[in-house]
């Protein structure tokens, strides 16, 4: 009998979703993080469930061939990139499996999954951060993340996973703070004034977006700061100032304002221009994004004369990707600022053929349906967050049956658990089935999938 604390030698044979390597101490299973399959490890066991338990690893007696050297020193510590010890084919594979996992367990769906689509790059993918400040045990001035489960910053400066100029912005900000006796915010008495800097890059346009999110009405000697910016990072557009004096742990604050320049920055995907305020969503990483929404388009197969339904649509982004391409795009969104974006950036591209919709999907479309029975509906896409659609808005799709769905998704086992019920229920059937890697590193992966009406049995 295993017994917590015992020390065991496991051959790790498989990875969970989340990316814990799995093997077998006899016949007893054991999850074990920071390993995977071909790894022998010498593991201590931490904690016994009844039918598998948790060890952690104290070393690794033979590696596993897709094993590499971490590059990050602090990436065990921060545990934002799960899998930065994996060769970056592998991870695909482990993504691509994932999903098909996914698919076969959950959704009862034996479809073929496409390998991974991988990024040219897997580092400095990402177009924004949002750093704490504050000070270490020994009082310095320090910025970074927070270590796991506690408020404590660990410094960090220059996150493998940020644009390079990012970490040069730090240091500035670090140091005008310094030279002008700037105090970083305290969260257990509520004191001082920066509490976290927000940075968007446009990756396209290059413009850089430095935000302050201050716990006060103002913060002295800004020009200071502007002026470091100006002289020290290319692409430097706008620094802005975000008020948040609540006490929680919610980043932001209600109300912006422009400190120096517009307040926002522009950028481009696939030749359509978004403009992104501290506030606004914008996918994070803009070059897979490109990749996934142009297959989103593909999958559509738009000729121009489609009515389209774009549900979940955030800020737009898909819409006016398929606005191009089609007669008419219905877009809706439960935030109302996205939406204001979303037809701020029809404005700014010049489309008439756009109209956006405040709401829930599984509200907004079937009213609309009531309304217009007699509309037909060709293409409908969607992008929900990760729990997945409303039932109510799949059966919805079902009534309305447009020729295609086009379904993106940040989690395949709720989209597996969809297309289970628009296959089964609705008529549906799946006919690819494309896995997107926008977060390397990490164990997440976008899926897009194309489904069309299956045709009647005679
Ligand atoms: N394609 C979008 C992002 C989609 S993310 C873009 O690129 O901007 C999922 C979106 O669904 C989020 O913006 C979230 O606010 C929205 N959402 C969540 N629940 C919703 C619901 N019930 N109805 C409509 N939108 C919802």
């Amino acid at each position: 009998m295993l017994k917590k604390n015992d020390l065991v030698t496991v051959e790790i044979s498989d990875l969970t979703t989340e990316g814990e390597g799995i093997g077998k101490a006899g016949a007893f299973p054991l999850f074990i993080k920071d390993t995977m399959p071909g790894d022998r490890v010498r593991a201590v066991v931490t904690k016994l469930k009844k039918n598998y338990g948790y060890g952690k690893a104290l070393e690794i007696l033979a590696p596993s061939a897709d094993r590499i050297p971490m590059r990050c020193p602090i990436a065990r510590r921060c545990g934002g990139c799960q899998i930065q010890e994996m060769d970056y084919q592998a991870q695909l594979q482990f993504k691509t499996r994932k999903v098909q996992n996914n698919l076969q367990r959950i959704g009862g769906l034996s479809v073929p999954v496409l390998p991974c689509v991988g990024m040219e790059e897997p580092w400095h993918y990402r177009n924004k951060a949002q750093v704490p400040f504050g000070r270490n045990k020994a009082g310095d001035l320090v910025c970074g993340f927070y270590a796991g489960r506690s408020h404590d910053i660990i410094e960090s400066e220059d996150c493998l996973l940020t644009p390079p100029e990012f970490g040069n912005i730090l240091r500035i900000v670090k140091q005008w703070m310094r030279n002008f006796g700037i105090e970083p915010y305290d969260e257990r008495d509520g004191s001082g004034l920066i509490r976290h800097v927000l940075l968007r890059k446009g990756f396209h346009t290059g413009e850089i977006l430095v935000c302050l999110v201050a716990n006060g009405e103002s913060v002295p000697h800004t020009a200071d700061l502007s002026a470091a910016l100006c002289a020290e990072i290319a692409g430097f557009k706008a620094l802005s100032l975000n008020i948040n004096q609540t006490r929680g742990n919610t980043i932001l604050g209600p109300e912006t304002r422009q400190i120096t320049g517009p307040g926002a920055i522009l950028d481009l995907l696939s030749g359509v221009r978004f403009r992104i305020s501290p506030q606004s969503f914008y996918q994070v990483n803009p070059v897979q994004t490109e990749v996934l929404y142009n297959l989103t388009l593909e999958y559509a197969d738009l000729t121009g004369n489609e009515t389209v339904w774009d549900l979940y649509c955030g800020i737009g982004t898909i819409s006016l990707f398929l606005a191009r391409k089609a007669k008419k795009v219905y877009g809706v969104e439960i935030i109302p600022q996205a939406i204001e974006d979303a037809r701020e950036n029809a404005r700014l591209n010049g489309f008439m053929n756009t109209e956006f919709f405040v709401g829930k999907a599984e509200e907004v479309l079937p009213e609309w349906y009531e309304a217009h029975p007699e509309e037909q509906i060709d293409v409908i896409t969607v992008d929900p967050p990760r729990k997945g659609c409303d039932e109510k808005c799949l059966e919805t799709i079902g009534r309305m049956q447009p020729l295609r769905v086009v379904y993106v998704s940040c989690d395949s086992a709720t989209l597996a658990r969809d297309l289970r019920i628009l296959t089964e229920q609705y008529g549906y059937c799946v006919e690819k089935v494309q896995p997107v890697d926008q977060f390397s590193q990490t164990v997440e992966v976008e899926t897009v999938c194309r489904l069309s009406k299956r045709a009647k049995k005679l």
